[in-house]
């Protein structure tokens, strides 16, 4: 991966240790060092880009959108961190998404530049190989990651937010000391799995039993929509017992344990989705979260993967708005440049608006979770309100481009699909809906 890699450590667990030691040589030597050019891509242009002048992968001069200076809010390190992933995405992620998406394959072979990057959990102390950074470092890297595909930030969300933290915060020191390094280094992949065929927005109706036995526990039940799920080593499995809700750690080769692709998805196509097939799983007492207990365990996991999800969309909806800013100043019609015509400004005004409250709500969202003061009914407005948006943008943007808004040769179309996914998963957006209305007058509308 050449300039983006430190040998032997991960390139954000040296951001974490510039938050400690700023002139640190290391820290102050990735500072000077270029960043990632665009790669020539390769990919052959499309007829219409003759007259458009539009150039294929318009991701490779990709510019944030910054209306209100927001940059000033954030530190060196913490610019540092969303740089270092963007370079990345841009280098090594977005040349492939398109084949990708079409094939419905996730891209497995750049885990270990993920993991050397320090994505994998960066929040998690360095004790056990997290990059032990910040809340908001962490929110720009889901962002960034989301600017190249929702998918690619979900497998990270999972990984992070759904299988280290549950082990983080309540598994024993043994459950942490074996899995927290070897998923920080992707070495072993994992999977969370709550939803059920027939229980998704109430988790609490899950049909999944553990049963005790002794020292041991026998599974039964089966799990749907399970991001990562085929391709995991390890499933944090929620399932109900005598004594209520607990975690399990299932080892993919479990007897009696299986995890079969979900096919035909339109949507988070560059994403492994995977049913959980549970008959008489049998694991030790060992294998149980020991502090995961009732619901509120995993809806504590869901807090952290939404909160990331908030920054995320900001991502897919910058991919969408600059595209989209790029094409119209080239595309000509009518002898003028779309973007020349008012009823397309006002798109574009609307957009940036949009997109720059999105960006005020998740920064003040990431200082108050570093701050300690977050609740999960912020979280829920932040989710609902950037994913929404991100939907509307990308639908717009997807108009701006005509016909080329359909083909996957341009990000629009394809952040439009996979938005559908992240505006129902972690809480349908109806779902946040009625947290923030609950949290407004007390009263619980959802039951
Ligand atoms: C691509 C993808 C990946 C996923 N990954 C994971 C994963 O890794 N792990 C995991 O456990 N799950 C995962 N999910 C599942 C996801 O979290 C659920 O789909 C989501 O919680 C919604 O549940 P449901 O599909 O059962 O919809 P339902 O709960 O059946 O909802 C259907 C509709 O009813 C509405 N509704 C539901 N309840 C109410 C109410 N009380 N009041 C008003 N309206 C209501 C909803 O908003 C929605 O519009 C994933 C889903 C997708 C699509």
């Amino acid at each position: 991966m050449g300039p983006l890699v430190f040998a032997g450590a991960p390139i954000l667990g040296s951001v974490s240790v510039a938050f400690t030691a700023c002139n640190s040589e290391r820290y102050n030597r990735r500072l000077v060092e270029p960043q990632v050019k665009p790669r020539a891509t390769t990919r052959r242009p499309h007829p219409s880009q003759v007259t458009a002048h539009h150039s294929m992968g318009s991701f490779a001069n990709f510019r944030q959108l910054d209306y209100f200076q927001l940059d000033d809010q954030f530190s060196e390190d913490e610019l540092m961190v969303r740089d270092t992933v963007r370079s990345w995405v841009t280098e090594r992620f977005l040349p492939g998404v398109m084949e990708h998406f079409e094939n419905a394959t996730f891209p497995m072979d750049l885990v270990p530049e993920l993991a050397e990057l320090g994505v994998f959990g960066p929040t998690t102390p360095a004790e056990y190989g997290g990059a032990g950074l910040n809340n908001v470092a962490y929110g720009l890297i889901c962002q960034e990651l989301e600017r190249g595909d929702s998918g690619l930030r979900s497998f990270v969300s999972v990984q992070g937010s759904l299988v280290m933290y549950p082990i983080f915060a309540y598994g024993s020191e043994q459950q942490k000391r074996r899995w927290l390094p070897l998923l920080a280094s992707g070495k072993a992949i994992g999977c969370f799995g709550l939803t059920e065929p027939d229980f998704g927005s109430n988790p609490g109706g899950m049909l999944t039993t553990a049963v005790k036995k002794g020292d041991e526990w026998v599974l039964n039940g089966r799990k749907m929509w399970i991001t990562n799920g085929t391709v995991s080593d390890v499933a944090v499995v929620w399932a109900r017992s005598s004594e209520g809700i607990r975690g399990f750690l299932v080892e993919k080769d479990a007897p009696g344990f299986s995890a079969p692709e979900q096919k035909h998805k339109f949507s988070l196509r560059a994403s492994i989705t995977s049913e959980l097939v549970l008959q008489d799983v049998v694991v030790k007492d060992s294998a149980r979260l020991p502090e995961g207990n009732g619901l509120k365990a995993p809806l504590g996991c869901l807090t952290q993967a939404r909160y990331g999800i908030a920054w995320g969309g900001l991502g897919a909806a910058y991919a969408c708005f600059d595209e989209a800013l790029q094409y119209t100043k080239s595309r000509i019609v009518f002898d003028k440049p779309v973007a020349a015509y008012q009823i397309p400004q006002k798109k574009l005004a609307d957009m940036a608006t949009q997109i720059t409250m999105g960006q005020m709500l998740a920064l003040r969202l990431g200082r108050l979770k570093d701050s300690g003061k977050l609740t999960p009914s912020h979280v829920s407005m932040a989710k609902r309100n950037n994913v929404a948006m991100a939907l509307d943008v990308a639908r717009v943007c997807r108009d701006m481009l005509g016909a080329n808004g359909i083909s996957l040769e341009y990000q629009v179309g394809r952040h439009l699909c996979n938005l559908e996914s992240v505006i129902t998963y972690e809480g349908t957006h109806d779902i946040h809906t009625l947290a923030v209305g609950q949290e407004l007058t007390g009263i619980p509308a959802y039951r």
